[in-house]
């Protein structure tokens, strides 16, 4: 009887520890950084003569276009119209493509603009936040391959900011795969997808650092800020390679301003405390303004 019940000695430990260590975890905690807060951010309606465009997405998966807001915009009766359907197959529109609605949580928000610039190709410029939820961010390895393209290279590229201080910026050549035929792969033009990531006190081109930065900040420091993931997506010239280099050289510096103002509008929320239950991921109140409430394309929400 005895010899059994040491025998159930180690078992016991170890069931023991695992609980504690779920109760650890489960409690309620203070953290700083204000995750679930308001992002003082303005996507700005003009970049060094870029023009910005709002973007809507098909929602029929058949179809899934993208349209600029210009071309789905009419004057009636003097008044710009925004249409409210697709006006290639009539489904219903949304700031949100297909793919990052089944790839996000409810409440991730995104600030999206495309901003253009006569003589150079168009450049889409999106912006996602993390919250108490961190699925909002997704490693773009992972997403880009299930939306169905490839990734052909990936490297870092340094862009000037300012007199010595530089960005680096990590880069995928991409291209898209519509489908195979016959045994032949057509794909399309070729991409350049181009990211960073930032959070008050940090910034990155490497998502494994931001990983190991949040790991470290929140079991050791409990500051637990919204992460930014800025990314861009512009062509790439096949006639002209380095075309891309030379637009993301005088593009960026004119973004990255935007983007160190944030930061330094969300350190203020530092001290901000949220106390944090097992079940917070419901915390992260959207603050994108792609008007996630349209989310929902049955509830589609014109803006003012
Ligand atoms: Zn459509």
């Amino acid at each position: 009887m005895l010899a059994k019940a040491k025998k159930a000695v180690p078992g016991l430990i170890v069931l023991t520890m695992i609980m504690c260590a779920g109760f650890y975890l489960a409690r309620p905690r203070v953290i700083y950084g204000n995750p679930t807060g308001e992002i003082p951010l303005v996507m700005p309606s003009e970049l060094g003569g870029y023009k910005a465009q709002k973007i809507l997405f098909c929602m029929n998966d058949q179809c899934a276009r993208a349209h600029l807001e210009d071309d789905l915009t009419s004057i009636v009766d003097g008044l710009p119209v925004v249409a409210g359907t697709c006006p290639v197959c009539g489904s219903e529109l949304s700031p949100i493509s297909i793919g990052e609605m089944n790839l996000l949580p409810d409440n991730t928000p995104i600030f999206r603009r495309q901003y253009s610039r006569p003589g150079r190709p168009p450049i889409l410029v999106t912006i996602v936040f993390s919250g108490i939820e961190r699925r909002s961010i997704h490693r773009p390895q992972i997403c880009i391959v299930s939306q169905g393209s490839r990734i052909l290279n990936e490297y870092p590229h340094y862009v000037k900011t300012g007199a010595d201080s530089e960005l680096k910026i990590r880069v995928l050549d991409i291209q898209q795969v519509y489908g195979e035929a016959g045994g032949q792969t057509t794909a399309s033009e070729p991409y350049i997808y181009a990211y960073w990531l930032f959070n008050p006190e940090r910034e990155t081109d490497s998502h494994w650092e931001r990983f190991l930065y949040m790991a470290i900040d929140n079991s050791f420091r409990d500051y637990r800020p919204r992460w930014g993931y800025v990314s861009l997506s512009l062509p790439r010239s096949q006639s002209n390679p380095d075309a891309w280099k030379r637009q993301l050289d005088e593009f960026v510096p004119f973004l990255y301003p935007v983007v160190s103002e944030l930061r330094e509008e969300l350190d203020k929320q530092r001290g901000i405390t949220t106390v944090i239950e097992t079940s917070s991921s419901e915390m992260n109140i959207n603050q994108g303004d792609v008007e996630a409430k349209t989310r929902n394309p049955r509830q589609n929400v014109q803006e003012p």
